[in-house]
């Protein structure tokens, strides 16, 4: 027969605090507040972090103007009246469209940016994208990518700061409800600890790039398209599937490490551009996953980024009339391929990003372009 948990026994949930601090009595505990858990919330992802290499961050500067991802530049191309739709995955979000996030429209000040870079690090490591047009150039794919790896390790460490509060969020309910919502943090600090250590072990090899000033190993893949793709993004992540259904590589194994790939789709000032990057050491995986992107016909390509968009990244700014011209069933599925997503628990499902029959838009591609392989 088990003990019963002692009242100076390591808690349960896995905090680490005594059980007596912790979860006992928790059923009677004072709830947190809504406005608390969303002040900590808010706190943990507006925190002022440089991500620039190392060696640079003696030039560090006190100020931090919020960096964008994907440059504003880009965004007015589809914003109407300087708004355009984003996910915001805030925590009166979470609650109020119980974990199914709605797209809301917002300035485009305020879309796709984060607190990763000091204003002296941002102007200094971006100038090649900021302020010269893209050419496509092995140093500009791999400065999209330096910043879309940046922004994934500060989500997550924001993430993980946040779970303090994710775990008091279950004060003054019964029992069963504190398991349930303790192995859901259980679930996302699990899953976003594997994440930051697999992206900081990517952001080594790539600040080493940086700082060499050597891109000859750069590959990426860039679709030039005749005008500014309605969908917006910029994300690093492990692709587990191709866009014909085959598997990849199995990030379930957290041993392993996983092969990142990055992407971002913007306006240059004269065409729209998705565009791929990674390293060497991943081509095991990426160069498959482009390859089965180029298998398409061109009509399909269009549907296929779309797909993989919304399975992939919640850094997504969406042009008002396009987002509003949809049907409801196709907004729906887009919904749910971020929520189901978004969800520690539920696995992709197999061949995710495969063709589903959805019909949404066929953006006019002038060229496809292979760089560095
Ligand atoms: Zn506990
Ligand atoms: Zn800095």
């Amino acid at each position: 027969m088990r003990r019963k948990l002692g009242r100076n026994d390591r808690c349960w949930c896995g905090s680490g605090l005594k059980y007596k601090r912790c979860h006992m009595h928790r059923e009677t505990q004072e709830p947190v507040s809504i406005w608390q858990a969303t002040k900590e919330h808010k706190k943990a992802f507006s925190t002022k972090d440089c991500l620039a290499p190392a060696s640079m961050k003696i030039d560090c500067s006190k100020i931090f103007v919020k960096a964008h991802t994907v440059p504003r530049s880009s965004l007015q191309h589809i914003a109407c009246n300087g708004h355009v739709y984003s996910f915001i995955p805030s925590l009166e979000n979470i609650i109020k469209y119980k974990g199914r996030l709605q797209p809301e429209l917002i300035g485009i000040s305020r879309a796709s940016t984060f607190n990763g870079f000091c204003s002296v690090h941002d102007s200094k490591i971006f100038s090649k994208i900021e302020n010269q047009p893209f050419q496509g150039s092995q140093e500009q794919c791999f400065l999209l990518a330096y910043r879309a790896l940046a922004r994934e390790i500060y989500t997550k460490k924001a993430l993980f700061s946040s779970s303090d509060i994710r775990r008091q969020a279950d004060r003054g309910k019964p029992l069963e409800r504190q398991l349930a919502i303790q192995y859901m943090n259980a679930l996302i600090d699990t899953g976003a600890s594997a994440g930051l250590r697999d992206n900081e072990f990517y952001k080594k090899i790539y600040d080493n790039v940086l700082l060499s000033e050597d891109f000859n190993n750069v590959r990426a893949f860039i679709i030039e398209l005749d005008s500014a793709p309605p969908v917006m993004c910029s994300a690093g992540i492990f692709p587990e599937q191709d866009f014909a259904g085959n598997q990849l590589q199995n990030i379930v194994d957290l041993n392993m490490t996983p092969h990142l790939l990055n992407f971002a789709s913007f306006y240059s000032g004269d065409h729209g551009l998705v565009v791929f990057t990674w390293l060497p050491e991943s081509d095991p995986t990426c160069r498959p996953f482009i390859d089965s992107l180029r298998a398409l016909s061109s009509d399909r390509m269009t549907d296929a980024l779309i797909r993989f968009f919304f399975e992939f990244s919640e850094n997504l700014h969406i042009c008002p009339r396009w987002w509003e011209s949809l049907a409801d069933d196709k907004k729906n599925t887009l919904i749910d391929r971020l929520a189901s997503s978004a969800d520690p628990i539920l696995a992709r499902n197999p061949g995710c990003i495969a063709e589903d029959g959805f019909r949404f838009d066929n953006w006019p591609i002038s060229n496809l372009k292979p760089v560095g392989f």
